[in-house]
C-alpha cells in the first residue's frame, strides 16, 4: 500500500478551496497539497446560502466573524421563509431554532398541540427566538449557554468571493495552486490515477486526487466511471436559472423560497446585491418560461443576464473509489431547497479526515467512507422529498404529479407517525434534528391528531401559563438586539486581522 505523501485537488470552486483549506489546516506538513483549475472552466459560484455547521469550519480555519462578513459580503442566515409551498398565499418559517424549550421524554410541541386542541391561537413559531429575530430585523449572537434562549444562525455569502478568500487562506498555509486545463488523465496498471495532463503538457502527479471537477466530474465519473445513482423519479426539478439583482435598503435575515406552479423561486439577500433564482421542472416549463418567471418575480432591478444550470438530481454510486475521492458537485447533486450542497461539501473532507489513509488506503476504510456518504445524501434527499410530497396545492399539474410520486418508505412513515400523535425520530446522524421535520411537516400541513400523555400532566390553566411564560422569556431579548443591517455595520468597523 502506498504512503499518501501529497494530496492533488482537481478544480477550484467551493469544493476545491474548501478541501485544500481544511485538509491543509488539519494535515499540517504531513501532506503536500496541490490545487488545480482553469479560469477558462470557471466555477459555478451560486451557492450563497448555508446551514449553522459552516460555523465551525471557520472556527477550525481560524476565520474570524467579522473578517469572514467583509471578505465575502456576508449576511446572517436564521431560517428559510418557505412561501406557497402548502397552497398559494399560505408561508410558514423553517428557523434553525427549536420552538418551545427542550424538555425530557416529550417535546415542546406536544404541549403546543395540546392548547391547540383547548382553544389555544397562538403559532408555534411564536415561541422560537430564531423566528422572532428574523421576522422582527433583529440579529445579536447569544454566546451564554442557556437551555431555553438559543440562537442558531450561518449566513448568506458570495460564492466567488468565498471562494477566493479559502485560496487566500489556502496558499498562505502552503497549498500550490497551478492553473492549468486538465485534458488527459493517467492511470497506474492497476486502475488508480496516476497524474493529470495539462493542455500545455505539464503533469502533475499524486497519490491521493480529490475530484472537485464540479459537474464535470472528470476524475470520479469520466475516468473511473462508477455509475450515478439518478433520483430524478423522487425530485423531478432539473434545471436552475439564476440572476443577480440590486440589494434592498433592509437586508433581512432569511432566505426566501417562493414556490411557483412548476418549481421554486430563491432569493439570498447578501451586502452587496441579491442572489435569485429558480428551480424548475424541464418537463414542465420551458426554458424561456422559466426565465420570464424569475424575471418577472424579481422584486429588484437586475444586475445581469439570466444564466441556465442544469442538473440531475442523484449522486455518485462510490464517492470514494481507488485513490479518488469525489468533493462537491463531483460527487452528486440535490437541489438547494435547504442549502445543504456547502455542508456536504465540509462533511465529506471531516469524514475523509476521519478515515485518512496515511498509510496506504484500505478497503474497509474506503467502504466505511462510501456508507455513511450514502446515508447522509439519503437522509437529506428524503427530506427534500417531504417538501414536495406533503402538500395541498392541485392549481398546477407540477404540483399534483409531486404529490402522487412514489415516495421513500421511510419518510412516509415518519409522516405517518407524526400525523397519529406528533411522535418524531431522529434518524442516527440525520443532519436534520427533529425541530425541522416539525416545522416543515406542520408547515406544510400535517397537523398531529394526538399529543403525548405526559402533556395531560398540567391542567389547562397550568399549562397555559407554561407556554405564556415560555413566549415571554423567547420575546424578552428582542427589544435589546440590535437590527440586522446594524449588526452587520458593526462588525464591518472591526479593523481587519
Ligand atoms: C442552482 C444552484 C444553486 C445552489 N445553491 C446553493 C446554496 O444555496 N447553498 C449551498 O450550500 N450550495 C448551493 N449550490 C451548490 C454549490 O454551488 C456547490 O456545492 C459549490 O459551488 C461547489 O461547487 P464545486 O466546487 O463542486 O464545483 P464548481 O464551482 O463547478 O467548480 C469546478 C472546478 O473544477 C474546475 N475544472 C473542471 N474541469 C476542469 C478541467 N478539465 N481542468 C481544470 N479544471 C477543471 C473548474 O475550473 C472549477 O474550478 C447550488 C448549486 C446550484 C447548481
Amino acid at each position: 500500500m502506498q504512503t499518501i505523501k501529497k494530496v492533488v485537488i482537481l478544480g477550484g470552486g467551493t469544493a476545491g478551496w474548501l478541501s485544500a483549506s481544511l485538509l491543509k489546516k488539519v494535515l499540517g506538513q504531513a501532506v503536500d497539497i496541490e490545487l488545480v483549475e482553469s479560469e477558462t472552466i470557471g466555477i459555478v459560484g451560486v451557492g450563497e446560502a448555508t446551514i449553522p455547521p459552516i460555523r465551525l469550519v471557520n472556527q477550525v480555519l481560524g476565520i474570524r466573524e467579522a473578517d469572514f462578513l467583509r471578505e465575502t459580503k456576508a449576511t446572517i442566515k436564521l431560517a428559510i421563509r418557505f412561501e406557497n409551498w402548502k397552497k398559494p398565499g399560505d408561508m410558514y418559517y423553517h428557523t434553525f431554532g427549536a420552538p418551545g424549550r427542550s424538555m425530557a421524554f416529550c417535546n415542546f410541541h406536544h404541549l403546543w398541540v395540546r392548547a391547540q386542541q383547548l382553544g389555544d391561537s397562538s403559532s408555534l413559531w411564536d415561541y422560537d427566538l430564531n423566528y422572532l429575530c428574523a421576522t422582527h430585523g433583529k440579529f445579536a449572537p447569544i454566546t451564554a449557554k442557556d437551555t431555553v434562549l438559543e440562537l442558531p444562525y450561518a449566513y448568506h455569502f458570495d460564492a466567488g468571493l468565498y471562494a477566493m478568500y479559502l485560496r487566500k487562506l489556502s496558499e498562505q498555509m502552503g497549498v500550490v495552486r497551478t492553473e492549468g486545463l486538465v485534458q488527459q488523465v493517467m492511470q497506474q496498471i492497476n486502475g488508480d490515477i496516476k497524474s493529470l495532463v495539462l493542455s500545455d503538457g505539464r503533469e502533475v502527479t499524486g497519490d491521493l486526487f480529490i475530484d472537485c471537477s464540479g459537474f464535470a466530474q472528470l476524475l470520479i465519473q469520466k475516468t473511473l466511471g462508477v455509475g450515478y445513482d439518478d433520483w430524478t423519479h423522487l425530485l423531478p426539478c432539473d434545471r436552475a436559472i439564476a440572476v443577480p439583482s440590486e440589494r434592498f435598503e433592509q437586508t433581512l435575515p432569511f432566505t426566501r423560497s417562493i414556490a411557483h406552479s412548476a418549481g421554486w423561486q430563491w432569493r439570498i439577500p447578501l451586502q452587496h446585491r441579491n442572489g435569485n433564482g429558480l428551480v424548475f421542472s424541464s418537463n414542465h416549463y420551458t426554458e424561456q418560461q422559466a426565465i420570464d418567471l424569475l424575471m418577472s418575480n424579481l422584486d429588484s432591478k437586475p444586475l445581469g443576464d439570466p444564466r441556465v444550470i442544469k442538473f440531475r438530481t442523484g449522486r455518485m454510486r462510490k464517492q470514494w473509489q481507488r485513490n479518488v475521492i469525489a468533493v462537491g458537485l463531483a460527487s452528486g447533486f440535490l437541489e438547494p431547497l435547504e442549502s445543504t450542497s456547502i455542508h456536504l461539501i465540509q462533511s465529506a473532507i471531516v469524514r475523509l479526515l476521519q478515515l485518512f489513509p496515511h498509510n496506504g488506503i484500505q478497503p474497509s476504510k474506503v467502504a466505511e467512507y462510501n456508507r455513511q456518504s450514502e446515508l447522509e445524501f439519503t437522509q437529506i434527499r428524503d427530506f427534500l422529498v417531504l417538501h414536495y410530497h406533503v402538500q395541498q396545492r392541485d392549481d398546477s399539474q407540477f404540483w399534483r404529479d409531486m404529490r402522487n410520486l412514489e415516495v421513500p418508505a421511510t419518510l412516509k412513515q415518519k409522516v405517518a407517525i407524526f400525523a397519529d400523535d406528533g411522535s418524531l425520530f431522529r434518524d442516527q446522524n440525520d443532519l436534520f434534528l427533529e425541530s425541522s421535520w416539525l416545522q416543515v411537516m406542520l408547515g406544510q400541513g400535517v397537523m398531529p391528531k394526538d399529543y403525548h400523555p405526559i402533556a395531560n400532566n398540567y391542567n389547562r390553566e397550568q399549562l397555559f401559563d407554561v407556554l405564556a411564560g415560555i413566549k415571554a422569556i423567547k420575546q424578552e431579548p428582542l427589544s435589546k438586539f440590535p437590527s440586522h443591517d446594524e449588526f452587520i455595520q458593526r462588525a464591518l468597523q472591526i479593523a481587519p486581522m
